[in-house]
């Protein structure tokens, strides 16, 4: 599947907010914190009045740029979250949330999104105890999500496994750090997904 391979600070300089793309370089050495302007020579020309519909571009951008998915597939969320009974915004980011990919990072077993996904794709996590690589799947809750047994042995992991006591996981898992295996108890709240997103702004976008 296509992926944007560019600079991702210059993501997080377009939409203005912290998008934590980099992991742990977001905590230390954050570009959006030395430089907090829009990318691009023009950039102060861009500080004019925003219209509606670009305020609604801006959301969805930053949504799809959060979670690391291109239009096709974020489109085909939205679609998935019409349908779903409730209201559509919340629909919507819950299905983002319980993609396999979210919710590893979401575990503490990845630094950021787009590491979580490169596990996935490698076929290092397993959903139920079965191999599962595509960073799309929906898991729901009662799922149990973890590192796979045959991979708990490389590198990557024996370096992870002593930090993961320390690193902290969504409210609505729970992660056994000795076996890296962890369960979804719940549908996440929407105040616990500590997003700065507006997803009513993105409905209206899809709603044009
Ligand atoms: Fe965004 Fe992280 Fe880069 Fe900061 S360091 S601009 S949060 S990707």
């Amino acid at each position: 599947m296509a992926r944007y391979t560019g600079p991702v600070c210059k993501l997080c300089r377009r939409e203005g907010v912290k998008l934590f793309l980099k992991g742990e370089k977001c905590f230390t050495n954050c570009t959006l914190e030395r430089r907090p302007t829009a990318p691009g020579i023009h950039a102060q020309r861009r500080s004019r009045k925003v219209s509606d519909y670009g305020q609604q571009l801006r959301e969805k951008q930053k949504a799809k740029r959060l979670y690391g998915i291109l239009e096709r597939q974020f489109r085909r969320h939205f679609e998935e979250a019409e349908r779903r009974p409730g209201v559509t915004g919340e629909n919507l980011l819950q299905i983002l949330e319980m993609r396999l990919d979210n919710l590893v990072y979401r575990l503490g077993l990845a630094d950021s999104r787009a590491q979580a996904r490169q596990l996935v794709r490698h076929g290092h996590i397993q959903v139920n105890g079965h191999k599962v690589d595509i960073p799309s799947y929906i898991c729901k809750p009662g799922d149990e999500v973890g590192v796979r047994e045959n991979s708990r042995n490389n590198e990557f992991f024996k370096a992870l496994q002593p930090e993961l006591a320390r690193r902290p996981v969504a409210p609505w898992m729970e992660l056994n750090p000795d076996t890296m295996q962890g369960r979804i108890l719940r549908m996440p709240g929407r105040d616990e997904l500590g997003l700065d997103i507006n997803e009513q702004l993105i409905v209206e976008y899809y709603s044009r």
